[in-house]
């Protein structure tokens, strides 16, 4: 269902060597390279282990949107890891010299990555990847979704801290699993179900539902990821004069619903046509003004 077109702008590659204020060779902190060669060593951790953090910053019309938020989430998740703190101001540049970098394009996906470095030398290897946006109308327009098992509680964040749950990890081999499981369901997507039942996040999102007038999400304190999306419609649905709330939920609270959407920065709002095999209402009209509102454009 994803595809890039052929036609596309090559990518644009951004090394960011001063991320974590580590010593760069001509004193400045980042510089573009080619994006068609190799560039990460054989030995990075990240490449061993999969040991790194990341996020994905949609940019619109050449505009990024939430930068300080996931720039902030990408802190949060490099201390979970126990990573050197990133230096906000230069990533923040070297994502706009990224996007300044490439040819003029609706939508681009902007990855930002942080591995612990090369094996024993302790220092972080830090790029930025921004390439246009896989075609997300048809997930836009509704998708069906999986409930699938992760197997883990909603306490796992004060049970198990080393499992690294809400942090966006490099380690998405798993969220990737379970798409493809959700595939082989016919579906495009899953929302994942605690061992509490309660519903958590999708591999690459988060939740929104809607009961009437209040809109609600999982709470951070369950596991997820705090979500930048959400939290930009969270404050748009305020002051639109609507209830926002965080709130366990079960499947059964999901399916009875108004409706719900899997909401992310490049794909933004999808909404949900059916949890398994039972169909939900979608509103069209509600989902293009979320669409706005997460392009930066409401
Ligand atoms: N949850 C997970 C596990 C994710 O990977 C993502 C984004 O990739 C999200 C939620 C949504 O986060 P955001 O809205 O900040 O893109």
């Amino acid at each position: 269902m994803t595809t890039t077109s052929p036609a596309a702008p090559a990518p644009v590659l951004v090394l960011v060597p001063g991320a974590t204020g580590a010593p760069t060779d001509g004193g400045a902190p980042f510089h573009l390279a080619d994006a068609t060669v190799p560039q990460l060593s054989i030995t990075d951790l990240v490449a061993t282990r999969g040991d790194g953090v990341f996020e994905t910053i949609g940019a619109f019309d050449g505009v990024p949107v939430n930068v300080g938020p996931h720039l902030a989430r990408l802190a949060r998740s490099a201390a979970q890891i126990e990573l050197p703190a990133p230096d906000q101001t230069v990533l923040a540049e070297a994502v706009d010299a990224a996007i300044t970098a490439h040819p003029p394009v609706a939508e681009l996906s902007v990855r930002v990555m942080l591995t612990r470095g090369i094996e024993g030398t302790g220092i972080p290897t830090c790029w930025i990847h921004a390439r246009v946006s896989d075609d997300w109308t048809p997930y836009r327009a509704g998708m069906r979704v999986a409930v699938l098992d992760r197997g883990l509680s909603t306490t796992v964040t004060e049970t198990s801290p080393w499992l690294l749950p809400g942090a966006k990890t490099l380690s998405y081999a798993v969220n990737m699993a379970a798409v493809r499981e959700a595939k082989r369901r016919g579906a495009a997507d899953v929302l994942f179900r605690a061992s509490d039942g309660y519903v958590l996040e999708g591999p690459t999102s988060t939740v929104l539902v809607r009961r009437g007038d209040e809109f609600l999400t999982t709470p951070v304190s369950a596991g997820v990821l705090p979500g930048t999306s959400v939290k930009s419609l969270f404050t748009w649905l305020e002051q639109e004069g609507m209830t926002v709330r965080d709130e366990l939920m079960t499947v059964a609270d999901v399916t009875g619903s108004d409706g719900a959407w899997l909401l992310s920065s490049t794909r933004l709002a999808a909404p949900i046509t059916h949890l398994d095999q039972v169909e939900l209402p979608v509103d069209p009209e509600l989902t293009a003004r979320f669409e706005a509102v997460l392009k930066g454009k409401a």
